[in-house]
């Protein structure tokens, strides 16, 4: 047995939103028949993006790994800026992986060190989203993290493999006013760079592939979790999946490959936007959805939770946190449908107001809105099901699959 995996994970799909929809998605049915279907993994305590993306690859919870938001306090800076994978401070999938003489493949996944992969192929957000978004006004240095993803060239095995079927090497540009087809079109090209990817033969090809589609976070974040533009972008992701099985199923090796399809947190509707700084004028914040992360020390953050308690917000729980941080940051939790959102330049002073995003995650710890689906399939991988599975439970699953020592992670495989 290869015990090869690929890993496609489905940003923002959500465990309700799945089982609504899952007779629609009948690529990922076929899976879960014949596979391990988690129906509703937990998602990191702050269930955004980047805290699930380093929750699936290290087991570790957030307190450990050292990445707990999709912003991180950086202390040298004093200031939020965007985590990169260099903040990640335990081992990952991709090093567990290499150090056991695996071939490794990051196709256009965030979080993973260009260094602990054979391939890497950047995520098409990183320019704009991680990079760029933070409107730092000097351009990112070479040696960012960040940089170093998108400067890493490909190998001469993928380019032959994309020349194989045919394929783009690169993203397109992107084009003015296009940009969800844009966001659409990247998602499907990585879906076919993982199908050619894992078709060449058997001793050549990668034993770790890991790949994300993104467009579900963005139209859920502008739809709403029950509109058809949603439903549709995870008919999308399942097609997608379709497209790498077929590539498999043509290339004679399905039956070799396990693949895991999860998302990296859930969704639920937003009604309110609340705008921390028109409350608390000089308050240093990260706002991670329904919860906003606070920079402060015990006595200003205890001012600054008195003046947000009328407006329903109080205070969580810091566990999140690495425990070196947790005099200086804090957890503030927005009350039902309500989320925590920046003026991003809008002439407003009202404390709340209408949301740009009128669905959202990153909710209460624990909530479960922020529950998302999962599913494992393959020559390694049992039949069966699991009501519920911790977020720190992916990453000793995926080691077994690939047979992988996973004795030292803190908790224990679903199966
Ligand atoms: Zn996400």
């Amino acid at each position: 047995m290869t015990q090869k995996l690929i890993v496609l994970m489905v940003d923002g799909i959500s465990a309700d939103h799945y089982s609504r929809i899952r007779t629609q998605l009948p690529h990922l049915m076929q899976l879960e028949k014949r596979g391990f279907r988690i129906e509703r993994l937990h998602a990191e305590q702050l269930g955004v993006s980047l805290a699930g993306r380093v929750s699936m690859l290290t087991g570790h919870t957030a307190d450990q790994s050292g990445v707990y938001g999709n912003k991180t306090w950086d202390s040298d800076q004093q200031k939020f800026r965007y985590a990169t994978p260099d903040d990640i401070r335990t081992p990952t999938m991709f090093s567990r992986a290499q150090a056991a003489g695996r071939k490794t493949a990051c196709i256009g996944a965030g979080m993973i060190r260009p260094e602990d992969c054979d391939l890497m192929v950047p995520p098409n957000w990183v320019d704009g989203w991680a990079i760029n978004r933070a409107r730092d006004p000097e351009p990112a240095p070479a040696d960012h993290p960040w940089q170093r993803v998108v400067d890493a060239p490909p190998t001469q095995q993928f380019l032959d493999q994309c020349a194989k079927y045919g394929l783009l090497t690169d993203y397109p540009a992107q084009m003015e006013g296009f940009y969800e087809p844009w966001m659409l079109m990247c998602d499907q090209i990585i879906c076919d760079w993982v199908g050619a990817m894992a078709a060449a033969p058997l001793d050549e090809s990668p034993d770790l592939i890991w790949a994300e589609f993104c467009i579900p976070d963005h139209v859920l974040h502008g739809t709403g979790t029950d509109s058809a533009w949603s439903d549709w972008t995870l008919i999308e992701a399942d097609m997608a999946v379709g497209k790498i099985m077929q590539r498999l199923e043509d290339a004679g090796v399905a039956d070799q490959w396990n693949i895991a399809v999860m998302g990296d947190h859930g969704f639920g509707p937003i009604e309110t936007a609340i705008h921390l700084e028109n409350i608390v004028p000089d308050i240093v914040y990260s706002g991670e959805g329904a919860v906003a992360v606070v920079h402060a020390t015990p006595a200003e953050f205890a001012k600054i939770v008195e003046a947000v308690e009328p407006f329903g917000i109080e205070a969580g729980p810091q566990t999140m946190f690495p425990a070196e941080m947790r005099g200086e940051l804090h957890l503030l939790i927005a009350p039902e449908k309500h989320s925590f959102e920046g003026l991003y330049g809008r002439d407003r002073t009202e404390p709340t107001g209408t949301p740009g995003a009128i669905a959202t995650h990153g909710f209460r710890p624990g909530s479960s809105l922020d529950d998302r689906m999962c599913i494992m399939a393959g020559p390694s991988v049992p039949s069966g099901s699991a009501q519920t599975a911790d977020a720190n439970q992916v990453a000793p699953s995926l080691a077994k699959i690939m047979g992988i020592d996973a004795d030292d992670f803190p908790a224990k495989s679903v199966f």
